[in-house]
């Protein structure tokens, strides 16, 4: 099963992605893992990688696809993958198209996880971390016994800097406005299926399976 996941900061992608990958048997090849991993073994991809982002640039179309596609060539991806923080644009997405063409392999399915704006910015705002254990709590969602304080450890409660409503609506209207016309290529080749991603987590991942035939 060849797959990419899409979906905006705050719809649930990480645990999604996790049963997926646990569900198919394919390993999870997030863009920022494989950047990290070739930085720190020093590869020729991860030293020229780390020359962009040491300048605070960011890294390069072609060079991002590169790397990938290296990952992509690794044995434990002969039963699929799950593409997930990549591709970002349609250039990468055509490049992906062509790795793949060249390996005769082709893209299963391109799973979009879909919510609202409204609700992103809800469950971001009202995230909460404990300051000694990291447990996430949500003050409507998922609150904790006592306000402000973590049930696991009894520690303090925060809210995290970039969670205030600003940040956060700029950041999903960000992702939105890059995402759509990487939904809209995938939509043309007929890849994409959408889930509604404010469902709970169990259905979500339901429809998922259902999606995807298995
Ligand atoms: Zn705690």
């Amino acid at each position: 099963m060849r797959l990419i996941l899409l979906g905006p900061p705050g719809a649930g992608k990480g645990t999604q992605a996790a049963g997926i990958v646990d569900r198919y048997n394919i390993p999870h090849i997030s863009t920022g893992d494989i950047f990290r991993k070739n930085i720190k073994e020093g590869t020729e991809l991860g030293r020229k990688a780390k020359s962009f982002m040491d300048q605070g640039l960011l890294v390069p179309d072609d060079l991002v696809v590169e790397i990938v596609e290296d990952r992509l060539k690794e044995d434990d991806c002969k039963n699929g993958f799950l593409l997930d923080g990549f591709p970002r644009t349609v250039y990468q997405a055509e490049a992906l198209d062509k790795v793949l063409e060249k390996m005769n392999s082709v893209l299963d399915r391109v799973i979009n996880v879909s919510v609202d704006k409204e609700i992103l910015i809800d469950r971001a705002v009202g995230r909460r971390i404990c300051k000694e254990c990291g447990a996430t709590y949500h003050i409507q969602f998922n609150p904790p016994a006592a306000a402000d304080v973590c049930d696991k450890c009894g520690g303090p409660l925060y809210q995290r800097a970039d969670d205030n409503e600003e940040t956060v609506t700029k950041r999903i209207e960000v992702y939105l406005n890059e995402t759509q016309p990487l939904i809209d290529y995938y939509k043309q080749k007929g890849t994409i299926v959408t889930i509604d991603g404010q469902q709970s987590i169990d259905k979500v991942f339901q429809e998922i399976i259902a999606a995807l035939g298995a």
